[in-house]
């Protein structure tokens, strides 16, 4: 241990990001990103921005993008907190609502930002296992606990759960707070924002890091009653008061006023994970259920670190995790009809070759 180092530091387990490589000679399919770019009317956005405004500090409470997302959601104003990244917003969740007496409980197969936070704060937790098809069991969260947080769709499984069965969560935890992190919501899950009305301990948590195309940005967002959104705004005011830039809060808003080139990629996205699931299949992959812009394969032959191994070779960039459970998995993002083409000629060539020697 360094001598200078406070205490704390040694024993934190920081969160690994798929690889970003410099050189942009990769078919990157590893991280979840967009393959299409942001809306096309933010480029004068950015060329039309007024450079002198950037003197000034932005509006700490972020007001006019705060108030486009109510409406955009149906919902009042101190309903949304808007964050620098959704992992900056489940951050400062974690530190509202989680610091209880009871662990906080989240799937063993999730999202790996969350065991990081929770040694960062000193938070416990539980991981209730995902059953065979890895998914979740509704009845594994009904035990006393000090919160619960669940991708729908869940990470890295793309697997979803029914509006009903986060029903029956909320119901069955009146005394915790319960994220729903909808980072991949748009790719095919309900939004469980309908809830919020009905149950104060729901919050649910979006970015503009995948469907919106804007990863670069750093913008998220929490959506619940404003008493959790009051507590989100006492984190962030003891941490930083001006987490969303000039730059960042007018691009958003041009994001939010296409709707059509939202949805348009959005379908796009969603027709190419239909075509290339079934590429996959064909190939001899199993394809599990996915309802976000990525798709959990396993093969039946082919060990997954070394398909990792040799579509980096190939010059194609999946998620390999060496984790329990899902070691002979990979989590390969949708990307456009010709990243997909490329990576099943690949894909392709590499079964081929390990059959025959
Ligand atoms: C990508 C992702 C996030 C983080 O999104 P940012 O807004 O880019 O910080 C949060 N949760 C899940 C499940 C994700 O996959």
């Amino acid at each position: 241990m360094n001598r200078y180092w406070s205490k704390q530091i040694e024993a934190l387990d920081p969160y690994t990001p798929g690889e970003q490589p410099r050189d942009q000679q990769y078919i990157k399919l590893n991280t979840n990103e967009n393959p299409y770019p942001p809306s096309p009317s933010i480029a004068g956005v950015i060329r039309d921005y007024d450079i002198g405004r950037l003197r000034r500090y932005p509006d700490p409470e972020s007001q006019e993008l705060i108030e486009s997302l109510a409406t955009y959601h149906g919902l009042e104003s101190n309903q949304v907190f808007v964050g620098n990244g959704s992992d900056e917003v489940l951050a400062h969740a974690f530190q509202a609502f989680f610091k209880q007496d009871d662990p906080i409980l989240f799937p063993d197969i999730s999202y790996s930002f969350y065991p990081v936070y929770c040694k960062l704060f000193q938070i416990e937790y539980q991981q209730p296992a995902l059953d065979g098809g890895f998914c979740i069991t509704i009845r594994d969260y009904a035990s006393t606990n000090g919160g619960i947080i669940i991708p729908n769709p869940n990470a890295p499984t793309g697997i979803a759960l029914e509006i009903a069965a986060i029903r029956e969560l909320l119901a069955d935890n009146p005394e915790s707070v319960v994220i729903i992190d909808e980072a991949y919501v748009d790719y095919g899950a309900e939004s469980a924002r309908q809830l919020i009305p009905e149950f104060p301990n729901l919050l649910v948590v979006r970015t503009f890091s995948k469907s919106r195309s804007l990863a670069g940005l750093r913008l998220g967002y929490a959506l619940g009653h404003k008493d959790l959104i009051e507590a989100l705004q006492r984190v962030k005011n003891s941490f930083n008061s001006y987490p969303i830039d000039c730059l960042a809060s007018a691009v958003a808003l041009a994001s939010i006023a296409d709707e059509d080139y939202f949805q348009e990629c959005r379908k796009r996205v969603i027709a190419s994970r239909g075509r290339l699931t079934t590429e996959l299949q064909q190939l001899g992959f199993e394809v599990f259920q996915s309802s976000s812009n990525f798709v959990l394969v396993r093969h039946d032959k082919e060990p997954a670190e070394t398909l990792y191994l040799e579509l980096k070779a190939a010059g194609i960039l999946v998620r390999y995790f060496n984790q329990a459970r899902i070691e002979n998995c990979l989590r390969i993002s949708i990307g456009s009809d010709p990243e997909c083409d490329a990576l099943i000629a690949a894909l392709n060539t590499i079964i081929n070759q390990e059959n025959r020697s």
